[in-house]
């Protein structure tokens, strides 16, 4: 089957799963997942589960991506603060339905490939910073103080400071908390100055790590 089914079938799953943001569900028809994935795994690049990228990483379940995305209520005009580039396909989705995506990610090597992947695809509204996401958006073009939404890829073992200081008012991040395994998904807003969790279910990440150089 073409890729471009495929991707269409992927939607289709999607919605059957709950999501009804159309939002979200338009930009998952046009990003080319097998574009982001290693070569030898691109035939498997439409079935919904995660798969290994280089660095003993992995790009993103895209059912978990897309409740992530919901949750986070996205509108056209918002920046979005996204910590871990990984390989950059969830930035792509963001880039679709946002005006502008910044995105940080430790790991040097994985932040070159998913700029060159994304580049590729034509992508100009996305932002990098290679270091540590604890600390958010930092020394980094655009300057950007705070963001409509937050989205962290990686699992964090407690909600970082750095990145509810850069949350702005009636803002929503999307962050999955806990040990390695099992971890819940917590969804928290800025709401007149008090920060709002709700627990969004159970969900599986890479840890979110501490890096010394930044
Ligand atoms: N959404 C990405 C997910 C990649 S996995 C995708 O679909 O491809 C999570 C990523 O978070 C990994 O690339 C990992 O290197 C990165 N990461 C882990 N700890 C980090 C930190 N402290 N700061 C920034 N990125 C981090």
């Amino acid at each position: 089957m073409r890729f471009e089914d495929q991707r269409k079938n992927l939607v289709l799953e999607l919605r059957q799963a709950g999501i009804s943001d159309e939002r979200v569900l338009n930009a998952f028809l046009k990003v080319p997942r097998e574009m982001f994935v290693l070569p030898q795994f691109r035939d498997y690049a439409y079935q919904n589960r995660p798969l290994p990228i280089n660095a003993q990483q992995t790009i993103s379940q895209p059912l978990m991506i897309a409740i992530m995305l919901q949750l986070l209520e996205l509108q056209p005009g918002d920046s979005v603060l996204e910590i871990g580039t990984g390989s950059g396909y969830q930035s792509a989705l963001l880039a679709e339905i946002v005006s502008e995506v910044c995105s940080v990610e430790v790991i040097e090597s994985l932040s070159l490939s998913a700029q060159k992947a994304l580049r590729s695809e034509g992508y100009k509204n996305i932002y990098f910073r290679i270091g540590d996401g604890h600390s958010g958006w930092q020394k980094a073009y655009p300057v950007r103080k705070e963001f409509p939404r937050i989205i962290v890829s990686a699992a964090a073992d407690s909600i970082p400071k750095g990145l509810t200081d850069q949350l702005a008012e009636k803002g929503i991040m999307a962050i999955p908390v806990g040990g390695s395994g099992l971890q819940e998904l917590h969804i928290i807003r800025r709401q007149q100055g008090n920060l709002e969790i709700t627990l969004a279910g159970g969900c599986s990440f890479v840890p979110l790590v501490y890096s010394k150089t930044s």
